[in-house]
């Protein structure tokens, strides 16, 4: 069987002794096996410091934009192989797929346009500078300095590519060196985007390496300027925020982590308009979309209890045409989740939801329910799962629990958008929520009452239905994180990204020296 190779120190290297084994989702045939056992993780580290480092900070930020643009044509050349591994690896339908490489391009496509919009500098002034003593001459400003320091990089399953991408274009663009540790289990096609870059020469050397497999001692090796940027349930979260690099020496630490994801439907939409249509519309990708494995998901429905049996029947219908099987049929919407133990935390996932609320569509037996294109009980496959509570304030679980696969539940409130803000925040910080309505009052009630529990509102409207992306795409210009459950941090947002990667320096003094001083740099703000 192929084995996974990590890239430390300018060589591919196989880890010795046993291997973690990589399936194909669909079939459950072994396709990879991946170690780490014997490799260097103090050298990755070192190579990072020693090459990478000064190797991107000697370059301006456009040059590290031309850099992300080459890394960015040399994987669109080799778009059709990825879209081709990760439905192998990931059990990904061909669209899921996109989702994640085309994501991925975009990003760094993003960022490389942005890198060279900041011309030949290396670092950015903050604002515009304020008058300190009795004269114009006695001057403050705030600088945005490069750390000296590296980036390590932990993923979680779901989005191989896109998941590496977004974080490493961001940091890169800082001029940080990147060491990147997709989650074993699909780590395939981020290694191989790894690879496609080592080919192509694309990055300085040393700028980026990748571990494919297990390596929890990479964070004892952090100091205080690095930084660990991780994606992953709140779990394994909190076991990193306790290390000693993060409370001891001041390593820096971002979290994405779990998301209760809220859809609002206002109670001035009615049945049938072009705002509700968008509303199932895209409660059923969100919910399909990647077998429902998006950090970004809606998970909890919530409707104005006098149009529950609309939006129910609504749902029910759409729901029930989709096709749940082989992931490389046309037909089929939602393939199998990624793994063994994915496919026991749904069961049991819904199992605990049942205790709040009742299915309406699926969420029989064992889940798998009717396949396209499979026969024989291979394969780790969940159909879609509707849920409903009665009472939307009394359904804890429902509240509390994210569900990873293509589950959600409808929950019924008055239609008061203050009450819909306040069940919103039972989930304790999400990533994204959505609105839909078209009332102004309506949308501002809610949008302001549940900003503070979530990263970023998605407002539907009948007026951007055709343009709308829905909740589950993460834009590299709007920040992605949130608040609580949701990890607490902050990604992407444009400039805002880098934030983790750069020292805020106040710098005070006389004002020509200063003003000297900042035209070097690129002001923002
Ligand atoms: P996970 O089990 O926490 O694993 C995430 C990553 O952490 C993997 O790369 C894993 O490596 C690594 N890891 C596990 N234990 C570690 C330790 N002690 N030290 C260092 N690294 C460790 O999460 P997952 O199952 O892959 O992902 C599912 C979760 O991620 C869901 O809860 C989802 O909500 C969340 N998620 C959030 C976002 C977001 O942007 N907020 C995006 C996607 C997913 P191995 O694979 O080698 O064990």
């Amino acid at each position: 069987m192929k084995q996974l190779r990590s890239y430390v120190a300018g060589q591919w290297v196989a880890g010795r002794g046993k291997a973690t084994t990589l399936y194909n989702p669909t079939t459950e045939e072994p396709i990879f096996e991946a170690s780490t056992e014997g490799v260097d993780l103090g050298a990755a580290v070192a190579h990072a410091r020693g090459k990478g480092l000064p190797a991107l900070q000697e370059l301006t930020f456009a040059q590290r934009g031309q850099a992300l643009q080459a890394a960015a044509n040399a994987l669109h050349a080799r778009r059709d192989e990825l879209l081709d591994l990760a439905m192998v690896c990931g059990g990904n339908t061909r669209g899921d797929a996109k989702f994640d490489v085309d994501g991925a391009l975009g990003t760094l496509a993003f960022y490389a346009r942005l890198g060279e919009s900041l011309g030949a500098t290396r670092f950015f002034v903050d604002g515009q500078g304020t008058q300190l003593g009795r004269s114009p001459k006695f001057h403050g400003e705030h600088l945005l300095v490069p750390r000296r320091g590296i980036a390590v990089h932990i993923n979680a399953f779901n989005f191989p590519a896109w998941g590496l991408w977004e974080k490493a274009a961001v940091a890169l663009l800082a001029g940080i060196p990147v060491i990147t540790k997709p989650a074993t289990s699909t780590a395939a096609v981020a290694v191989r985007t790894v690879e496609v870059l080592v080919e192509a020469g694309a990055l300085p050397e040393g700028a980026l390496q990748v571990i494919a497999g297990s390596a929890t001692s990479l964070t004892d090796h952090l100091g205080p300027q690095d930084a660990l940027a991780f994606t992953g349930s709140s779990d394994t979260a909190a076991t990193l925020r306790a290390h000693e690099a993060f409370i001891r020496r001041g390593a820096r630490i971002n979290i994405e982590a779990d998301s209760l994801n809220a859809a609002i439907l206002g109670a001035d939409v009615e049945e049938g308009s072009e705002t509700f249509d968008l509303f199932v519309r895209e409660v059923v990708v969100d919910m399909t979309q990647k077998a429902g494995q998006k950090c970004t998901a809606i998970r909890r429905v919530f409707v104005p209890a006098a149009r529950m049996a609309a939006a129910r029947a609504a749902l029910v219908e759409a729901l029930s045409a989709i096709k749940t099987g082989d992931p490389s049929l046309r037909e089929v919407k939602v393939g199998p989740v990624a793994t063994a133990g994915q496919l026991r935390d749904v069961r049991a996932g819904v199992e605990r939801l049942k205790r709040a609320a009742t299915p309406v569509v699926g969420g029989q037996g064992d889940l798998r329910g009717a396949l396209t294109g499979i026969t024989g009980d291979k394969g780790y496959f969940i159909s879609p799962v509707l849920l409903e509570a009665q009472d939307a304030a009394a359904a804890d679980e429902v509240h509390r629990h994210e569900v990873f696969g293509p589950v959600a539940t409808l929950l019924p409130y008055s239609g008061d958008p203050a009450e819909a803000a306040r069940l919103v925040g039972l989930g304790d910080g999400g990533l994204v929520a959505s609105i839909y309505s078209d009332d102004a009052d309506v949308v501002g009630g809610v949008t302001l009452g549940m900003a503070p529990y979530n990263g970023r509102v998605n407002v539907g409207s009948a007026k951007v239905a055709e343009q709308s992306l829905g909740p589950g795409a993460v834009l590299p210009q709007l920040v992605h994180g949130g608040p609580g459950r949701a990890g607490g941090g902050e990604e992407l947002g444009g400039l805002r990204g880098l934030d983790l990667y750069l020292q805020r320096t106040a710098v005070q003094g006389y004002k020509p020296l200063l003003e000297k001083l900042a035209g070097q740099g690129h002001r923002v703000g």
